[in-house]
């Protein structure tokens, strides 16, 4: 067996991962088990077409970071885009989100979702994300989008999921904001503008990894178990790493997994969340849509989203990514789904006879963690024990949580700092 040793040992060479070496800059190495680094922030390059691992786009909130991703990349080479997001509803485009642009429904329903948006009844305490959907948007507001939608991209019963599970970025609005929305548009939302590398997502990756030491980097390399008291792990090439802090950005309940002699398998098996199917497709001919994303709350058609990366790009054939949302334990029938993918975007007038001429897919799995207060609290806990021995798991998937990637450099430069 090989044996090393570093100070920091990261585990995983997503955008957290490289991020917190990027800040340490010295004595780590990184274990990353597949051939390439990026995570879930990859740009697959096909038949002329540019396609992420689903669209990552970049909605920045901290000025820092946003002056560094343009500084790395080059203003050049990005693309700023005002977004134009609409939801499928009944054969119609209507605008993003639902509950601010009820006025464009059909009268009957713009009238039900007004009368149960006013007659709603609100709480002080939620007991789990449906409830809160209810209490604060009413019944028709609930049923006709937010519920059905939800359930969809989660793939599981919304009472299962904390009143918080989407944090920030769930589009919030009361009377007033909707009722104003109705004379004038309001632009205020987390991601009205987000900006986008003109070479696909990955290039803000491949930006970080020029700045790292390529041979600290171990690609193609797994960790198969983790010492928690002796400080080290072991890699599925045979070797012993001593490490005296360690950063993990793998998904929690596989890292718990790998914990010897783990106090937490109970939790492990606990922890629920979604696969999200991905299919991008290179078509012919241009499309006839403007959008750079749809939401399709219609449970008869098999996908929660679709983009448009011609639309994001400006270039002159249709490109899009699919997303479609599973339970944990769902075996996916690939074939299957681009059938009805195929079907369900004719119907929708997307494709209208748009000779499909490439693919790829991807499967995403975790995609969304389901976030309810009991495990969140359990979570939190196990995070802390782990803190005390220099173990720290961080980014959406290590510390189990609904993020962006900027609030993942975030966190893993502030545990750079304080470490
Ligand atoms: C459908 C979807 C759409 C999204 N869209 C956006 C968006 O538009 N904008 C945005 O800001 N965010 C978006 N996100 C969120 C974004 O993908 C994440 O916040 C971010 O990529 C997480 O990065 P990470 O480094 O924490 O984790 P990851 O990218 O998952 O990186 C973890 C790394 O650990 C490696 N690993 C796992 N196990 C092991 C092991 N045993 N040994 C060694 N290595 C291992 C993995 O291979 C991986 O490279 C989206 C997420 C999803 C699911």
């Amino acid at each position: 067996m090989e044996n090393l040793n570093t100070k920091y040992l990261i585990i995983g060479a997503g955008i957290s991962g490289l991020s917190f070496a990027n800040e340490v800059k010295d004595d780590y190495i990184i274990i990353e088990k597949e051939k390439e680094v990026g995570g879930y922030c990859r740009t697959i390059k096909k038949d002329g077409y540019i396609w992420d691992y689903a669209g990552h786009f970049f909605h920045f909130k901290t000025n820092e970071i946003k002056d560094e991703f343009v500084e790395y990349i080059g203003k050049q080479n990005i693309i700023e885009q005002e977004k134009n997001t609409k939801i499928y509803y009944k054969d119609k485009l209507i605008n993003y989100p639902f509950q601010m642009n009820i006025h464009e429904l059909e009268k009957q329903e713009f009238i039900d979702c007004l009368y149960d948006l006013y007659n709603k009844e609100e709480k002080e305490n939620y007991n789990n994300f449906l409830e809160m959907l209810y209490g604060k948007f009413g019944k028709s507001i609930v049923e006709k989008f937010l519920k059905p939608y939800n359930e969809k991209l989660y793939a599981c019963n919304l009472e299962n999921l904390d009143k918080d599970a989407m944090g920030r970025f769930f589009p919030y609005a009361n009377i007033k904001e909707i009722i104003d929305n109705m004379k004038k548009e309001q632009h205020n939302s987390y991601n009205d503008r987000f900006l986008y590398p003109k070479d696909g997502a990955q290039s803000f990756i491949d930006a970080i990894y020029d700045r790292l030491e390529k041979e600290k980097v171990m690609l193609n390399t797994e960790i198969k178990q983790i010492n928690e008291n002796e400080k080290y792990v072991i890699t599925n090439r045979n070797q012993k790493i001593t490490f005296e802090y360690l950063i993990n950005t793998m998904p929690f309940n596989k890292f718990l997994e790998l914990l010897e002699n783990s106090k937490y398998k109970k939790l492990e098996k606990e922890l629920s969340y979604n696969q999200v199917l991905v299919f991008n497709l290179g078509f012919r001919e241009k499309s006839m849509n403007k959008e750079h994303w749809i939401y399709v709350p219609d449970k008869n058609i098999n996908f929660y989203r679709i983009g448009f990366y011609d639309n994001i790009l400006s270039s002159d054939k249709l490109s899009m990514y699919i997303e479609i949302g599973f339970p944990k334990e769902a075996k996916i029938n690939v074939e299957e789904q681009l059938k009805m993918t195929l079907y369900n975007l004719e119907k929708m007038g997307v494709t209208k006879n748009n000779e499909l001429v490439s693919y790829s897919y991807i499967i995403m799995n975790p995609a969304y963690v389901h976030i309810d207060s009991k495990h969140n609290e359990m979570v939190k806990g196990v995070l802390e024990k782990l803190n005390e021995t220099n173990i720290y798991s961080i980014g959406r998937y290590g510390a189990w949580t609904y993020c962006s990637m900027e609030d993942c450099i975030v966190e893993a430069r502030k545990l750079a700092q304080k470490i």
